[in-house]
């Protein structure tokens, strides 16, 4: 199987086998340890500010997106989520679930971020931001300086959902004045899913130290405390956590998470430039190294990764919804090389022999 999809992606050989091991008992000084270091090297990997803690949630993605919103915002709030796709629409659910103010600023599907959206709402006594970089759903990756500078301008607190983007772009949280990261095992990390990671600023702490947030399992001050350790509260996914351990050891030996990024970025530029000639439209005005989303001017996007799939043993990411038939969308992250471009490539090609593409 070969996997171009956005999640689960294709993970190494390495971390297969840690998968295959069994499972230890987790209230150990060695696996404190591994907690240790899984967390020094998000800060290191985020550049996160002076002071700032990771932590490790068991649950998808979206449980650190509801953690971020209930453990630092509250109904005094006003806050301001840029709605792009599935994705941002999320973020919207979640502070309607949670009764915390907000307004969206809605685009339209592929629509980049621009100035202009901005000003409509600058100066109007918001007092968060959330945003999910790449829009993982339709491919759009916003642009972060002009988010940062806006926030700065109007001092918002930043919630940057990172989660298919960190390792594949470059995210620079000190630099950014972003007070929460957060990403997800199963994106860029290459590991199973099942754990999703918080790195949050000085300024996120302080807000989580004085939440009253109504839930239990996801109320970040346990995690916090057990952390200092190199604990969690609850029975971990320890076996993902000892995968994320090796992916990250792996990529602070191979020169850090710039380089990291490069090689994702080398990958989504060999294959931008192979699919040149074939009948395919990029469909998004600012793209993540993460993905490429494609429209097939001549047959259902849905029918290529059911082809693809069944024929080919081949996986790329189908949409849904109304952009079924129009949109699929080939990833980069993961344990893939230009090696893997020219095999789907050529699945193309023969799609196209045959007449289907
Ligand atoms: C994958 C992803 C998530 C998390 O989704 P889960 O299914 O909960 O892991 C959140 N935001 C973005 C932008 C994503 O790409």
């Amino acid at each position: 199987m070969l996997n171009f999809t956005v999640g689960p992606v294709q993970s190494s050989e390495e971390i297969c086998n840690i998968g295959s091991e069994q499972v230890p008992y987790f209230r150990t000084a060695e696996f404190s340890k591994i907690m240790l270091e899984n967390e020094q090297l998000m800060l290191k990997f985020s550049n996160a500010p002076k002071d700032s803690r990771a932590v490790f949630l068991t649950g998808s993605g979206t449980a650190s997106m509801e953690a971020a919103v209930i453990n630092t915002l509250t109904s005094s709030d006003k806050v301001l989520i840029v709605n792009g796709g599935s994705f941002g629409h999320r973020f919207v659910e979640i502070c309607k679930t949670y009764n915390i103010p907000y307004d969206e600023i809605k685009l339209s599907f592929g629509e980049a971020l621009k100035e202009k959206h901005l000003n409509l709402y600058d100066g109007k006594g918001y007092t968060a931001f959330l945003v999910n970089i790449h829009e993982t759903s339709t491919g759009v990756y916003y642009d972060i300086d002009l988010i940062s500078s806006f926030c700065r301008k109007n001092n918002l607190f930043l919630i940057v959902d990172a989660i298919s983007s960190f390792l594949a772009d470059p995210f620079d949280m000190s630099a950014c004045g972003a007070d929460i990261m957060l990403t997800g095992s199963q994106k860029a990390l290459a590991c199973p899913p099942g754990i999703s990671i918080m790195v949050l600023s000085p300024k996120a702490l302080a807000r989580i130290v004085k939440s009253k947030t109504p839930c239990y399992y996801l109320d970040l001050k346990s995690a916090l405390k057990n952390g200092e350790r190199g604990q969690t509260p609850f029975t971990p996914a320890v076996g993902i956590l000892r995968q994320i351990h090796a992916r990250l050891k792996n990529i602070e030996r191979e020169g850090g998470a710039q380089e990291e990024i490069k090689r994702v970025a080398a990958l989504a530029k060999d294959f931008r430039n192979k699919i040149k000639d074939l009948p395919f439209e990029i469909v998004s005005e600012s793209m993540s190294n993460a993905v490429t989303p494609l429209h097939p001017k001549n047959v259902s996007a849905y029918d290529i990764f059911l082809k693809l799939k069944d024929e080919y043993d081949i996986w790329i990411c189908p949409n849904g919804g109304e952009l079924k038939d129009k949109i699929f969308r080939v990833g980069h992250i993961g344990a893939l090389t230009a090696k893997d471009n020219d095999v789907l490539i050529a699945a193309f090609r023969d799609l196209q022999k045959k007449g289907v593409l």
